[in-house]
């Protein structure tokens, strides 16, 4: 239950102003402790692409990725930077936005999920929700003999920092 409250107000705050400063040491601490379980290394690389994709709510394409790892000194090739993407994402630490072609950080990898996401077409913030919050459910989709594996639900509209109050 205390876990669930903590999900909504996760959902709420990425798009007003909140302590990132939390989030971000949050989703840090949270990568090292699974790393550290899971016994598998958090290379310098593996930690600068996580917290690149950390800094903001915004999601960025692998060529930006690869642009910020370069200028802060971690230069690096396209198929590196695209296994290091494919292993958070695999652990479950980044998601890709299909819709954008772009990658974020999971906001709450400490649980299984197939999250959707509620994209601002202005500022292009990104919030995860729990896919059964968004109202669409392919847990059961009426298809016989048919076993879904991953599903892509991606809302996009506008947050209330981004529209003019007058039309909220
Ligand atoms: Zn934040
Ligand atoms: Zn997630
Ligand atoms: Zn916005």
């Amino acid at each position: 239950m205390a876990k669930q409250k903590q999900q909504s107000e996760v959902e709420s705050k990425i798009f007003g102003n909140h302590d990132h400063g939390n989030c971000f040491d949050d989703a840090i601490k949270q990568i090292e402790i699974y790393f550290i379980k899971k016994k598998l290394q958090f290379t310098p690389l593996r930690r600068k692409v996580f917290e690149i994709l950390l800094r903001d709510h915004k999601p960025l394409g692998a060529y930006e990725i690869l642009d910020t790892l370069g200028k802060e000194g971690h230069s690096s090739s396209p198929p590196i930077a695209y296994r290091v993407l494919d292993f958070l994402i695999e652990h479950g630490f980044v998601h890709k936005i299909q819709g954008l072609n772009a990658f974020i950080a999971c906001s709450n990898p400490n649980h299984i999920h197939s999250p959707a996401f509620v994209i601002c077409r202005k500022c292009e913030k990104v919030a995860e929700i729990d896919e059964k919050k968004s109202g669409v459910s392919f847990q059961t989709p009426g298809i016989e003999n048919f076993k879904v594996e991953k599903t892509t639900v991606e809302l996009i509209g506008i947050c209330r920092s981004c529209s003019d109050t007058a039309n909220w």
